[in-house]
């Protein structure tokens, strides 16, 4: 299992401990900021990552 961002997909998250959330994760690749994170395997992570593509690509028409 592995931890990814939920909007894009992207592994490469990190996270600060303390504040009223208790634990917030960043994502260095969309600018996501939460206490969620997806824990899924590689299958997920794809279909996550083609879906976020998508609606980028959708965004800049
Ligand atoms: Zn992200």
């Amino acid at each position: 299992m592995i931890e990814v961002c939920p909007v894009c997909g992207n592994s490469d998250l990190y996270y600060e401990v303390g504040g009223y959330a208790g634990k917030v994760y960043h994502c260095k690749e969309c600018g996501y900021m939460g206490a969620f994170v997806v824990e899924g395997n590689e299958e997920m992570v794809e279909k996550i990552r083609e879906k976020y593509t998508r609606e980028k690509e959708k965004g800049k028409e």
